[in-house]
């Protein structure tokens, strides 16, 4: 089974994310449990909670077909110590928000070094707030998402993920998530068979299939391995249609959430169609 959507809105209120998913036609989706350019925000009122839990059970969503996305401002391995109390902080919130709302999983990228530690003492710093988060929180699942490696942002190479991953106390609470657009301007070529299969074997081999939570379907404006993080429509950009046709033919890429982050809202339903349509 392959849940595919999108990250939909979740403006007036999470329970909203659960009707924009359905309108699209998608049996899985992403969205931002609060305005992801804020800190902190109100709890979820009960109000909120049993409604977006009603919209799933109505429409048949489970929590292994959602994928929440934290705030862009956190950077669990920033340098400065105060700046990264503050972003894990921000990141618990974030966890007890999905908890909160019966999900499982809470997808976040790394992180930057800022160019003012070494890439392995980012890492190590990284891993040292997960375990923190993981202390504060009963059951959410850490889901690292591979980035394009612009500017200091860590997470452009598998290795960065595995490093992550074997620091990590609780291994039952830490994921990954393949941002296809991510990877292909960091340098992992997916536009041929041969091309996807060694970039997935790489991944299997360095990672492993059994830690991916979930996948962003997005192709590239950015061209390859340029280090540069722009989205585009399916079969619009670098990458091209057939990378998508061997994701949906790949049963390693079962029963998570495929999400697209794609440019053009206005054609998702037509996109998770095509996705459908690849699905045989
Ligand atoms: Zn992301
Ligand atoms: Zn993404």
């Amino acid at each position: 089974m392959k849940y595919i959507g999108a990250h939909v809105s979740a403006a007036g209120g999470v329970e909203n994310a659960v009707k924009n998913a359905v309108e699209i036609g998608a049996n899985g989706f992403a969205l931002f449990t609060k305005n992801q350019r804020q800190w902190f925000a109100k709890p979820l009122s009960e109000k909120n909670i049993n409604k977006f839990k009603e919209y799933m059970q109505e429409h048949g969503f489970s929590a292994d077909a959602v994928l929440p996305h934290d705030s862009y401002l956190i950077n669990l391995g920033h340098p400065e110590e105060e700046k990264r109390e503050k972003s894990l902080n921000s990141f618990i919130d974030e966890a007890k928000r999905v908890e909160a709302l019966g999900l499982k999983y809470l997808n976040f990228h790394p992180g930057s070094h800022l160019k003012k530690i070494t890439e392995e003492e980012c890492l190590d710093l990284i891993s040292e707030s997960i375990n923190k988060a993981i202390k504060e929180t009963d059951s959410c699942i850490f889901v690292i998402e591979t980035t394009a490696g612009q500017g200091s942002n860590l997470g452009y190479k598998f290795e960065h993920l595995a490093y992550i991953i074997d620091k990590v106390t609780d291994k039952e609470r830490i994921g990954v998530c393949i941002d296809t657009a991510h990877i292909f301007a960091a340098g992992y070529d997916i536009r041929t068979k041969e091309a996807y299969e060694e970039t997935m074997n790489k991944f299997d081999k360095t990672v492993g299939f059994k830690y991916l939570k979930g996948m962003h379907i997005n192709d590239s404006k950015a061209k390859f391995a340029s280090r540069v993080d722009r989205h585009h429509s399916l079969g619009k950009g670098e990458i091209g249609i057939d990378a998508f046709k061997y994701i949906m033919q790949d049963k390693r890429i079962d029963n998570i959430p495929l999400v697209l982050e794609t440019i053009e809202p206005e054609i998702w339903a037509e996109e998770i169609q095509l996705l459908r349509s690849f699905d045989v």
